[in-house]
């Protein structure tokens, strides 16, 4: 082989480069890797709604050695401990050996996803069919949602206040629901409507039976035996779909993807791909110096209000109790503080490259993707983080060999998005988005790369320890 060029050796010297994780892993961390996302697909496909992730991730957690916070009661460096917050978002503390007052590691990933609820009023029937009118959550593209099977997850409360857990669609013997789509035949006038117009908001119209009530003349037979059906299995009447959460969210598993098996194609990698790795940085994290501190927060996809969202108090509130304890302020706390936010980014996609910048954007196997700002329209809605903090970051990496890319979310103007960051930045805390880049993220079937899950996992938990 000849010897490189005194351009090439200033070049490999001077120029950015990020490089392919294949092409700087070890073998081990690629068997570590593909090993890792095994565990992740698993629990990806227990843990489709943010409840059942919240409820699961507290079962590892306590078979982990945690057990639930306590705000009157004393920790010390070791202790881990856990907060399930109204079952749909989830705190995981190991406290350090340092004062909190010193600051505390965050990463902070959301763990609900795009996905069709329920209206309150949302059984009838039409012609000898039953259905559930929705709402959807989140930025869907809606004509991906329909001629997909889906399942049915979520809790309904009924009168007397007794709480029934509904899950129907995840077992391959269960039924599954469907949104029906016109056939090409008869869509001339359908095909000239917008893509965003493809399949309208009120036509997420979820098909859940056929079937009359047996013996009676009533006009609403299907809606009446689907009704019956309901009352024998839940116990429900058809007022008590008003104080439910129900969720639809697609029935298939994630699987590997590609001949060589390097994907994985899911529903709910935004943000379960991040989330997932975050909570095993922090079951994996012993007596770190500094207390460590990992959140699952839910409404991230609808913006993050409402009191298990992160624009809500409750995580100021833990490090309020927090710092109670050890005789300090929550405050203080966090502005020595240090986040990372943790949540997608997209990855080029060759197919539709117009809207990404080549030179700042994420590229599928090149690591995990650290976001300096999100937003959009001049980078607005984001928290945009300082040199200082991003040097920290890019530092903490390069000295562990953790692979890493940075990437914007599209070209300028193309469009925008947002993240918890700047709700946590708002606290004081120095924060930095860092995740997992996606393709085709916010469909019911995302891609991911094992290399960039796994180097996602080795970035929190270099960040934790
Ligand atoms: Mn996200
Ligand atoms: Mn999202």
């Amino acid at each position: 082989m000849s010897e490189k060029t005194q351009a090439e050796l200033l070049s490999e010297q001077l120029f950015a480069n990020e490089k392919n994780a294949y092409f700087e892993a070890t073998q081990q961390d690629i068997d570590l890797a593909y090993k890792f996302c095994e565990k992740y697909t698993d629990f990806l496909n227990k843990s489709k709604t943010e409840r059942l992730f919240a409820a699961n991730t507290i079962e590892l957690a306590k078979a982990n050695g945690f057990t639930e916070f306590c705000p009157n009661k004393k920790y010390s460096a070791g202790d881990k401990v856990y907060v399930l917050h109204r079952n749909k978002a989830v705190i995981l503390c190991v406290i350090g050996k340092e004062p909190i007052e010193k600051g505390v590691r965050i990463a902070a990933a959301h763990i609900d996803s795009p996905r069709i609820d329920l209206k309150p009023n949302p059984l009838y029937e039409a012609e000898g069919l039953g259905y559930f009118k929705t709402h959807y959550y989140g930025g869907i593209k809606k004509y991906q949602w329909p001629t997909i099977p889906l399942c049915l997850y979520g809790v309904i409360v009924k009168s007397d206040g007794e709480k029934v857990e509904v899950s129907v669609g995840d077992k391959p013997t269960d039924p599954k629901f469907v949104i029906t789509d016109l056939l090409p035949h008869l869509a001339v006038e359908q095909s000239k409507r917008t893509l965003n117009e493809g399949i309208k908001g009120e036509e997420l119209n979820i098909l859940i039976g056929s079937r009359p009530f047996n013996d009676d003349k009533a006009s609403q037979a299907v809606k009446l035996n689907l009704m019956k059906l309901f009352n024998e299995k839940y116990g429900i009447v058809e007022s008590d779909f008003q104080s439910a959460e129900l969720e639809f969210v697609p029935a298939f598993e994630a699987c590997d993807i590609g001949f060589d098996r390097s994907l994985i194609g899911g529903y709910g990698h935004d943000d379960r791909v991040c989330a997932y790795p975050a909570v095993m940085a922090a079951l994996n994290t012993n007596a770190p110096e500094k207390t460590v501190v990992t959140v699952l927060a839910d409404k991230e996809e609808v913006g993050s209000d409402g009191n298990t969202g992160l624009c809500s108090a409750f995580m100021a509130n833990f490090f309020n109790d927090l710092a109670k304890q050890q005789g300090t302020e929550g405050y203080i706390v966090l502005r020595n503080s240090q986040c990372l936010s943790a949540d997608v980014n997209v990855a080029y996609d060759p197919t539709f490259s117009d809207v990404t910048e080549k030179n700042n954007t994420a590229f599928i196997n090149k690591g995990v993707c650290i976001t300096k700002y999100t937003g959009a329209r001049g980078k607005s809605g984001t928290s945009d983080a300082s040199a200082e903090y991003m040097g920290f970051i890019r530092k903490l990496l390069i000295d562990n060999k953790v692979v890493w890319q940075t990437g914007e979310l599209g070209k300028v103007d193309a469009g925008g998005g947002g993240t918890v960051a700047m709700f946590i930045a708002n606290l004081d805390v120095d924060t930095i988005d860092l995740g997992v880049p996606v393709l085709s993220m916010h469909a019911p079937f995302e891609v991911v790369s094992k290399m960039d899950v796994y180097m996602a996992y080795r970035a929190f938990y270099v960040f934790f320890n």
